[in-house]
């Protein structure tokens, strides 16, 4: 046992004595512990001195609600949690039970405890569920996402939900949620507090898989470009390996592909900054053309519109879409109406949403693969947690196959041979596709089925309850109802539990234990099998050239030679998947930084931090002194040109004797302040604040797109031409300088010249130049 695993024992011994002691209590007692406890808190005892108790307390509510007494591994696994641990349990082994017992004890804090879950579904019916745990014991307890979920909540309701001990709510929701929290425009429509406590459900799909899909806000429109159009008929002249070179889901121009660029679009440099926009676009419809595929990538609606799709687990992205253009890069391709162009106003990725809880923990039956790659990124340690009861699922050796045809042939007869004798099956595929092409089969052999796609949490999730009842054959997506118990029906023990025949080798081995894991759950009997063949989505990776070589129909190739290649590609795909996710990381890590910088400074101004005068005023002078360099030999015209966009509407002649423009400028700018401050009286510092909230948050969202577009830009160039991070970094840092110095400017410019008004309540209404 190493040093980890004794602390838990010991703490496990420690909660097992109190439980003993709670049992005798009445409910009443019972549900005192809580007040009993938030005062111990008060008086300085740790939320660890206290997990004992609290976990007794609240394991004895959890039988007494529920009716299911954790058993001793998931009092283990709630204090892994509780550590901050990231957790390794199996499917089945009750994660949702288990994560009561830390909540519980966070929520005593009168902090927000929160548990980020896989889908609405999930959040909904555990804040249900487990609720009743919670409020038995008296703490409040909310949902962050509705049912429907185009359905608005507003800011009160927000307040409400963030203000609750115990919030249960997806990842998707908690992330959109602090970005728009800081883009309100008063402290009173804030409505999350400050981040405490977070258990990650299904933490390794959250903090690898989706790590590299940054959450963005679009807001107001940009103006359309008009270069998608030539750009995609350039790109369709291109010929592969002369102009452009495709390696690794990565597509670039060659040299001879930069000077055909260039003779193509009449222009010297494409890499100078004026001619940014046709590289962008380039980039652009290179990426739409090459690397994005229909009905892989995206599908079209029946409206004309893209939607894209994940690709790990074939679930429809509605709403979501692609950055920086590549949208309509994909619309130009497919010959669609383009949709307009938004300007991304606020980004973050979950790597950096959840670094900003002091305590981040989380849970997954496959987290352990990933063990490395989180100790570095997250600095987090994984704790695996023994089963309940020993694993009785059989995995059979994988099946490997040259042709498609030939694997899918083997699943079905399969599952025609496991039917027979009523056996549940669920077979499980990476790609929509595939879940189509198996349904097409079954409909074939008359075998009735479901197919899910994960398009919908809430329906998914009543057919795959089903999926372990006899006679059910079920086929689904790696994702589809996920989270949902599988439990055996009458007489499917006997005839050896759930079967799940996996199709396909997946991305990686986590999403194939996870696969695996819908069988044989607490220690009950179930099979698993995967089919994989050279025609597997992973082995693209190795080339089309050579998989056709051996796909041709009599070339023989071993089936050892087989299973080699096919895990080979596997390995090189979740190898490429780290470094792009690390690679991500890097990029990241510059806008986090001006990100924690920006949202400091708007949240003191939002709290009524008033602005020292005579900082304002020394902007105000540098500006001029900015300006005054930047034009050397000043006219008149220069001059009132400055005063009438910068200063003041009105010009009025100052008598000055000095024939220094500069000093006449510093002089003008003193005495329109003056004039404003007089205007406002009271209300002068309040107006400053308002003005200078404007400013930065017009910078900041400027300065966010032109992040997201560089970025967009920039990976699209080989790896091998330059130091692609390090004049991401640089130029960031620049673009940074820019934006302080432009925040500055416009700072100045609205205290100036904004017109105010009063509303009803004697509100300040402001009109910005
Ligand atoms: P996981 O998320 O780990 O796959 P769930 O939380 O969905 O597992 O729980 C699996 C099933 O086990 C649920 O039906 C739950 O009610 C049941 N369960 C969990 N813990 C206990 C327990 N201590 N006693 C009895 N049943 C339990």
């Amino acid at each position: 046992m190493n040093k980890i695993d004794k602390r838990l024992h010991f703490l496990l011994g420690k909660v097992k004595e109190e439980c003993k002691k709670v049992k005798e209590l009445s409910d009443f007692e019972l549900k005192n512990k809580t007040l009993e406890f938030k005062e111990r808190l008060n008086n300085g005892e740790t939320t660890d001195d206290l997990l004992p108790e609290a976990f007794a307390v609240c394991c004895e509510a959890d039988y007494r609600v529920l009716g299911m007494f954790p058993y001793d591994v998931q009092i283990l696994g709630g204090i892994a949690l509780h550590l901050c641990y990231l957790c390794e349990m199996n499917t089945g082994e009750g994660k949702t039970l288990t994560a009561t017992m830390p909540l519980y004890l966070n929520g005593l804090t009168g902090k927000s405890s929160i548990l980020v879950t896989a889908n609405e579904y999930l959040a909904i019916r555990d804040a249900e569920e487990m609720g009743q745990v919670y409020k038995f014991l008296g703490l409040n307890v909310e949902a962050g996402v509705k049912r429907d979920t185009n359905e608005k909540i507003n800011n009160d309701s927000k307040k409400d939900v963030y203000d609750a001990d115990i919030v249960y709510t997806t990842h998707g929701s908690l992330g959109f949620d602090y970005l728009l929290n800081n883009l309100v425009q008063s402290k009173e429509d804030r409505f999350m507090r400050d981040f405490y406590y977070v258990i990650i459900d299904e933490a390794d799909s959250v903090l690898l898989d989706s790590a590299s899909m940054p959450l963005v806000i679009s807001g107001s429109p940009r103006v359309q470009s008009n270069l998608y159009g030539i750009t995609d008929f350039f790109v369709t002249t291109l010929v592969e390996d002369v102009h452009y070179e495709l390696e690794d889901k990565k597509v670039w121009l060659t040299n001879k592909g930069i000077e055909y660029a260039k003779r193509y679009f009449r222009i010297e440099n494409l890499y100078s900054k004026e001619n940014y926009d046709f590289l962008r676009h380039i980039v652009l419809a290179l990426r739409a053309h090459f690397l994005l595929e229909k009905d892989t990538d995206y599908v079209i609606t029946d409206k004309g519109e893209i939607v894209l799709l994940d690709k790990s687990t074939g679930r429809k992205m509605t709403g979501m879409k692609l950055r920086g253009g590549s949208h309509q890069a994909i619309e130009e391709k497919e010959h669609l109406k383009l949709s307009q162009e938004q300007r991304s106003v606020a980004s973050i990725t979950y790597q950096n949403l959840f670094n900003l809880f002091p305590k981040m923990s989380g849970m997954s039956g496959t987290i352990a693969n990933g063990k490395e790659e989180l100790l570095e990124v997250y600095h987090k340690q994984v704790v695996v947690i023994p089963p309940n009861k020993p694993l009785a699922r059989i995995d059979l050796p994988d099946q490997y196959f040259k042709t498609s045809e030939e694997q899918f042939d083997a699943v079905i007869q399969e599952t025609v041979k496991r039917h027979k004798t009523g056996q549940p099956v669920l077979l499980i595929a990476s790609l929509i596709s595939d879940t189509e092409m198996l349904s097409k089969l079954l409909v074939q052999e008359n075998i009735e089925h479901s197919v899910l796609n994960a398009n919908n949490a809430f329906w998914e999730a009543e057919i795959i309850k089903e999926a372990g009842q006899k006679n059910v054959v079920t086929v689904a997506t790696s994702m589809a109802g996920r989270g949902t118990d599988i439990r055996l029906g009458p007489g499917v023990k006997e005839l050896g539990g759930l079967c799940v025949l996996g199709v396909g080798r997946m991305s990686n081995t986590r999403d194939e234990r996870q696969a695996r894991g819908r069988a044989g759950r607490q220690g009950e009997p179930g099979v698993s099998i995967f089919y994989t063949s050279l025609e597997d989505d992973v082995c693209e990776i190795l080339g089309d050239d050579f998989l056709e070589k051996y796909i041709e129909k009599d070339k023989y190739i071993s089936k050892r030679r087989i299973k080699r290649l096919i895990n080979k590609a596997q390995k090189i795909k979740d190898e490429s998947a780290v470094f792009q996710r690390k690679n991500s990381v890097d990029y990241d890590s510059v806008t986090q930084r001006q990100r924690t910088i920006m949202y400091r400074i708007r949240n003191d101004l939002l709290d009524g931090k008033s602005l020292d005068e005579n900082v304002l005023k020394q902007i105000y002078l540098n500006n001029i002194n900015e300006f005054a360099k930047d034009c050397k030999n000043m006219d008149d015209k220069t001059m009132y040109r400055y005063i009438l966009d910068n200063l003041s509407y009105r010009l009025k002649e100052l008598s000055i004797s000095s024939t220094n423009k500069k000093d006449y400028l510093k002089q003008y700018a003193d005495m329109a302040f003056k004039d404003k401050k007089q205007l406002l009286g009271n209300r002068f510092s309040e107006y400053c604040r308002l003005c200078t909230l404007k400013a930065l948050d017009d910078g900041w969202i400027e300065e966010v797109d032109y992040l997201q577009q560089l970025q967009a830009a920039i990976s699209g160039r080989s790896t091998a031409q330059r130091n692609l991070l390090y004049e991401y970094q640089r130029e960031a840092r620049l673009s940074f300088k820019d934006m302080e110095k432009s925040i500055k400017k416009a700072m100045i410019r609205n205290i100036l010249l904004g017109e105010v008004s009063f509303g009803k309540d004697n509100e300040m209404i402001i009109l910005y130049p």
